[in-house]
């Protein structure tokens, strides 16, 4: 077993937080370490936004970006993201020559590959003299003499600072581990229990109601979880699929959603149908379905007939629109603009995007991401109790947590 000489830093964990951190705290002149246990790095950043990696929002360019983050204090983000904002990280790319567009609300992925921004981080890394060490299995870290030790299979690693970078459960396949939340505990912090996000919704007796036959529709909704102030509302597409739902506007919500909860799914939010159907019915000889696809062009063929086909509305569907009571229009408005479905579960961390939960922010300084319980621990990115909503704040925050975290690293060293 080889023993290092102590570095200044080592940062656990080479995805998109660790890199950044690293790459920061090697170009302030810091000696920085970073040691992965995946032998390729950045596999989150290369299979995001399809390959295209969404790597902010502009709706972080500066402004308060508390609401779109899911934690027990969202309060916690506003420091970071206002000393590095989805402004900045755009600087980055601009020097690196990376082009990028702007997509929906505010998302913001690369023209060509999502590649082009690991390439970037190591480049970064390179220049800031960061030593690699990837492959490499974590056996246990111990602190000592003001020295973090971290020992893996062949080598002891040692350094004043260790910064814990080693993100949530999303996505086991590609390195994703709990490791991060045993360190937090192992030195005195709480977790807040990890839960999958941004994940596909599942339905008991999804097939035998027939919904699979559905699978492959998609449509705007709006979708909303909870009551009061509580209420969360997202404006999205939905997608059916075979075992469920899926779609911006089922990950956005699956963020928020607690079993046993209700949601409930208006699938017409650009009209008030019950005023439509009722309103526009005299006189007019079409049938109930051309009159719902035309009223509501956005609403899929495929789902009107499904819809018409359900018990209440089946008599309806081949009536004369004009001959329909006005009561069977406002109860066929009313089941799609409130659809009650109760999820019995979702896909699980394999094909979740986020983790929601993980270690407690309240034991974490928001100026500098270091722990409030042990000196020199650091925690960045995914691995905190901080989930970012779906179109690119995730990666936001990791950019943001990991920069305070190089600065408050480098300003401490020059006070040593
Ligand atoms: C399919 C998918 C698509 C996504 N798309 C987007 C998107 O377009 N926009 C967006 O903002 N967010 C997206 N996300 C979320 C985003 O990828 C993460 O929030 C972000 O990568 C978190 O960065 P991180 O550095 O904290 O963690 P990660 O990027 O997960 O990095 C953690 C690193 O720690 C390493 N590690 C884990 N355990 C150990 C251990 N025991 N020992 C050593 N190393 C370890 C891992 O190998 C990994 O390299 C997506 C996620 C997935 C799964």
């Amino acid at each position: 077993m080889t023993i290092f000489a102590p570095d200044d830093v080592l940062v656990l964990g080479a995805g998109a937080a660790g890199m950044m951190c690293a790459a920061q705290a090697g170009q302030a002149g810091l000696r920085v370490r970073l040691i992965d246990h995946a032998s390729k790095i950045g596999e989150k950043i290369r299979i995001s936004g399809g390959g295209r990696c969404n790597f902010t929002n502009t709706h972080l360019n500066g402004h308060d970006g508390a609401a779109y983050f899911v934690s027990q204090q969202p309060r916690f983000v506003r420091h970071a993201l206002s000393r590095y904002h989805a402004g900045d990280f755009v600087q980055l790319l601009a020097r690196h020559g990376i082009e990028w567009q702007e997509k929906h609300r505010g998302q913001l992925f690369c023209r060509h590959s999502a590649t082009d921004i690991i390439a970037l981080l190591q480049r970064e890394c390179a220049q800031g003299q960061v030593q690699w060490h990837t492959g490499t299995r974590i056996l246990s870290v111990d602190y000592r003499n003001n020295l973090y030790q971290v020992h893996t299979e062949q080598d002891c690693f040692q350094a004043a600072a260790l910064v814990v970078a080693t993100g949530g459960l999303a996505a086991p396949a590609i390195g994703a581990s709990g490791f991060g939340y045993e360190l937090a505990k192992q030195f005195g912090h709480s977790i807040i229990t990890p839960q999958a996000a941004l994940v596909p919704l599942r339905f008991e007796h999804w097939q035998s109601h027939g919904f699979d036959a559905l699978a492959g529709v998609a449509l705007p909704v709006a979708v909303r979880c909870g009551s009061g102030k509580q209420a969360m509302v997202f404006e999205e597409d939905l997608l059916f699929r075979h075992k469920g739902l899926s779609g911006p506007a089922i990950l956005q919500i699956s963020s928020y959603w607690q079993p046993g909860q209700t949601l409930s799914i208006d699938l017409c939010p650009q009209l008030d149908l019950a005023a439509a159907l009722c309103r526009g019915k005299h006189g007019q000889k079409i049938r109930l379905d051309t009159a719902l696809h035309q009223l509501a062009p956005q609403l899929p063929k495929r789902l009107i007939d499904f819809w018409l086909a359900q018990a209440p509305f089946a008599a309806l569907a081949k009536q004369r629109w004009a001959d329909i009571a006005d009561h069977h229009l406002n109860a066929l408005a009313y089941s799609l603009k409130h659809w009650q479905v109760l999820p019995s579960g979702h896909d699980g961390h394999k094909k979740a995007e986020v983790t929601r939960g993980g270690v407690n922010v309240a034991e974490i300084d928001p100026k500098t991401m270091a722990s409030r319980l042990q000196p020199g621990l650091y925690f960045i990115g995914e691995v905190m109790d901080i989930t970012g909503w779906l179109g690119g704040y995730n990666f936001q925050w990791a950019w943001s947590s990991a920069v305070c975290a190089a600065r408050a690293l480098a300003a401490q060293s020059t006070h040593l």
